[in-house]
C-alpha cells in the first residue's frame, strides 16, 4: 500500500465546526476521541453555564489516560480559535464560550476541564465556593456521603444553600453559589474557618489540612480549591481515569448510602440527562446568597 503524505489524514471527522483528527484514537480503552467530541455536543447546553467565560485549566492526555498527561493553563501552538489564551493578575488561564470550544478540547485530547471559582468578567470575586471532600485510606464511600450532608447542613446554618456533585473519582464536591460581593481573601478565610471547625468538632471524622498520615480513616475537607488560580473539576467534565467517569451534578435525593459515583460515565450521563425531569441543581443559578457578614 502506498500512503501519500498529502492524503487527508485517516480517520479525520467533522463534529460540528471542529475537525477531529485521529477520530478513532482511544483516549480511554474502548472510548475514542470522536466519542468524546460527540459527548460534549450532547451535554453542551447543561455544561456551558459552569464553563463558559470562566478561567480554565485543561488536563491533556495526547496518548490517552494510560499515557503522559499534563495540565495546561497557557496557549500553545495549534490552539483552536475557539479556546482563548489570557493572562490575568491572578495567573494565566484558558477560556471558551461556546459548544465549539468544548469539542475543540476533545480535538486537543484535553479530557478534563477544571475551572476557577470566579468568572472572567469579575475575576477577583468568586461566584461560588467548593468543598472538596477527599476520603483517606479505608474510608467507605457512604461516609463521604454523610460528610457531604454534614457540609450541606453547616452551610445552611451559615445561610448558604449548596449542591453536590460526583467528581468522577473517590470523593464528592459540595458547591455553593455566592454573590460577587466578597473577594478571594474573605472567601478563603470563610472556607478555611469552615473546614477547621468541622475538624475541631469531629476530629475522628474530618481533617482540614493535607498531611496524609493524619488522613487515614478520615476525610479531608479540602478548602484550598477556593483561591485565585485554584481550580476544581467542572461539572460534566469527564475524568482521565478508568471507565471514563464524569463529574456529575446530583440532586440531594440522590446523595444516599447507595450512591455509586462511578456509575456516571461518558456512556451513561447523556441517557441520564434525557431521563431527568428537572435540573439536579435546580435553583443554583438564581440563588442570591453570600458568605456571612463577619467574614467579609
Ligand atoms: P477526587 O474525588 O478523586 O478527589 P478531585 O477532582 O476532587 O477527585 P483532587 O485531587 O481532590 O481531585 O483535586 C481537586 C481539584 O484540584 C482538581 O479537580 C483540580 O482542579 C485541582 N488539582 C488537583 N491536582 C492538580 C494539579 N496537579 N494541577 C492543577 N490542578 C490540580
Ligand atoms: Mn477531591
Ligand atoms: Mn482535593
Amino acid at each position: 500500500t502506498i500512503v501519500h503524505a498529502t492524503a487527508p489524514k485517516r480517520g479525520s471527522q467533522r463534529v460540528g465546526a471542529v475537525q477531529i483528527t485521529h477520530a478513532e484514537r482511544e483516549l480511554w480503552p474502548g472510548v475514542t476521541k470522536v466519542q468524546l467530541a460527540d459527548y460534549w455536543r450532547t451535554v453542551a447546553a447543561v455544561a456551558l453555564p459552569g464553563i463558559a467565560g470562566r478561567p480554565l485549566a485543561l488536563l491533556r492526555c495526547p496518548e490517552g489516560i494510560e499515557g503522559e498527561r499534563f495540565f495546561q493553563k497557557h496557549g500553545s501552538k495549534g490552539m483552536p480559535p475557539s479556546i482563548r489564551d489570557r493572562v490575568a493578575a491572578e495567573g494565566p488561564y484558558l477560556a471558551l464560550d461556546i459548544e465549539e470550544g468544548l469539542v475543540a478540547c476533545a480535538q486537543m485530547s484535553a479530557i478534563e476541564l477544571h475551572v476557577w471559582g470566579s468568572p472572567e468578567r469579575d475575576i477577583a470575586h468568586p461566584d461560588h465556593i467548593v468543598f472538596d471532600l477527599d476520603p483517606g485510606e479505608r474510608v467507605p464511600f457512604p461516609d463521604v456521603v454523610e460528610a457531604a450532608k454534614e457540609v450541606r447542613a453547616r452551610l445552611k446554618k451559615a445561610g448558604l444553600e449548596s449542591f453536590c456533585r460526583t467528581t468522577g473519582g473517590k470523593g464528592l464536591h459540595v458547591v455553593a453559589s455566592i454573590q460577587h460581593a466578597s473577594g478571594w481573601l474573605a472567601v478563603r478565610a470563610f472556607c478555611r474557618h469552615f473546614a477547621a471547625t468541622m475538624e475541631a468538632d469531629m476530629p475522628e471524622r474530618f481533617v482540614s489540612t493535607v498531611p496524609k498520615a493524619k488522613r487515614r480513616g478520615r476525610i479531608l475537607v479540602d478548602w484550598l480549591r477556593n483561591g485565585p488560580g485554584a481550580t476544581a473539576v467542572a461539572s460534566y467534565s469527564p475524568r482521565a481515569r478508568p471507565g471514563a467517569p464524569v463529574a456529575t451534578p446530583l440532586s440531594w435525593r440522590e446523595v444516599t448510602a447507595k450512591l455509586d459515583p462511578l456509575a456516571f460515565t461518558l456512556a451513561t450521563v447523556p441517557d441520564r440527562l434525557k431521563r431527568l425531569k428537572a435540573n439536579p441543581w435546580q435553583g443554583y443559578g438564581t440563588l442570591r446568597q453570600s458568605i456571612p457578614e463577619e467574614t467579609h
